[in-house]
């Protein structure tokens, strides 16, 4: 286990954070962006929503329907939600793919939701 937090990219797999509190920012790998860091799925995706400035779009919905977006959709590598890991309580983080605009994608995701 290495020390303090690692966070890798769900899209890439590129290390993004390791050893040290993960803060919103690109991907070093695939220059996705990401924003989160709260303690469960949901808090994560409010916290990204706050971060980007989306309004109008419920975190409960958003969360919901990114784990129901599959590798063959078109959303599947574009916009997903994963945790990070550490000793104790995961924080989770909403990643964005470099060419995709968050408000477009979350607002998407919410429409998978069931
Ligand atoms: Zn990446």
């Amino acid at each position: 286990m290495p020390a303090g937090p690692q966070l890798i990219c769900p899209l890439c797999r590129a290390v993004v954070v390791a050893g040290a509190e993960p803060a919103p920012g690109l991907c070093p790998g695939c220059g996705a962006r990401y924003a989160g860091g709260g303690d469960d799925a949901r808090g994560g995706v409010a916290a990204a929503l706050e971060w980007w400035g989306v309004p109008g779009l419920d975190a409960d919905a958003v969360s919901g329907g990114l784990f129901r977006i599959l590798p063959d959709d078109p959303l599947g590598g574009v916009v997903t939600v994963t945790s990070d890991r550490r000793d104790g309580f995961y924080r989770w983080w909403v990643f964005v793919a470099a060419d995709a605009e968050p408000a477009s994608v979350l607002a998407r995701a919410a429409t998978y939701a069931g």
